[in-house]
């Protein structure tokens, strides 16, 4: 049904595959808008006709992210996949899970991406008891750390979770998403892809899960498709770079530019 109606969407109004309905409608109350770098108005109305151009040929980025791996198989596939194509993304790590699999973490880290803590046991931040919320990223830290080489690891808590009490203890960025297909739920490559086309807009963060081999086929499929368009792959570290946001520690991102609020 929604590939349905996304292809009539755009048949209809000659738009891009961006105007399709959002699998899931983000509530513009739960967000906030952060620093972006965008360019004034009265500065565009001077450039000439080639560099507008040659602005509008940018090419356009988003960020790929993946949860709740790494996990042999799957995600190794998924490296092969991302190198073959050139493409960044951003690993949200269970920590409980790097014990042999520091060569997935170590292949990450070479080929570019960027790897983040997603907490030791995968846990409930916003109902765990704040001395379990430090000892969870701590914990799941030193693993990364062991693995990879020292480095910031971003948090993205698990399901998204958190409150502004347990946030104010966190020593990092964190990470949301704006565009969740719910890949575990659908475990079905054809309508995670078109649920992520359906949405995608530049500057998101695409929210799916190496775990599982159908979100792993969908995301490299995503990658051709949107590279096609292009699109670039990059990590949210670079995303925020380019962007030209200052990520701030203790901070909730949906993208660079849209905070999202903790309730
Ligand atoms: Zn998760």
């Amino acid at each position: 049904m929604k590939k349905a109606f996304c292809v009539v969407l755009t048949g209809l109004f000659l738009l891009p595959a961006a105007a399709c309905a959002r699998p899931v409608e983000p509530d513009p109350s739960a967000y906030s808008a952060a620093g972006t770098a965008e360019i004034p108005v009265e500065i565009l109305g001077e450039l000439d006709e080639a560099t507008l151009a040659d602005l509008v040929d940018e090419p356009k980025y988003v960020a790929l992210t993946f949860d709740d791996g790494p996990r042999e198989d799957t995600t190794a596939a998924l490296l092969d996949g991302l190198l073959e194509r050139g493409a960044a993304a951003t690993f949200f790590v269970i920590g409980s899970q790097v014990p042999g699999n520091e060569w997935l973490l170590q292949r990450m880290k070479a080929e570019g991406h960027q790897i983040g803590n997603h907490t030791y046991s995968h846990v409930r931040l916003k109902t765990a008891d704040k001395d379990s919320v430090v000892e969870e990223i701590h914990k799941a830290e030193v693993l990364l750390k062991e693995a990879a080489g020292e480095g910031s690891f971003w948090l993205r808590p698990p399901y998204g979770a958190l409150d502004g009490q347990r946030a104010a203890l966190i020593k990092t960025p964190m990470v949301y998403w704006s565009v969740d297909p719910q890949d575990w739920k659908l475990l079905d490559t054809e309508k995670v892809v078109d649920a992520v086309l359906c949405a995608v807009q530049p500057g998101d963060i695409i929210l799916l899960h190496d775990f599982y081999s159908t979100s792993v086929k969908a995301a490299l499929e995503i990658v051709d498709r949107l590279q096609a368009e292009g699109y670039d792959f990059v990590t949210v570290e670079e995303l925020f770079r380019i962007q030209g946001v200052e990520p701030q520690a203790g901070t909730l991102y949906a993208r660079p530019d849209r905070i999202k609020t903790l309730s």
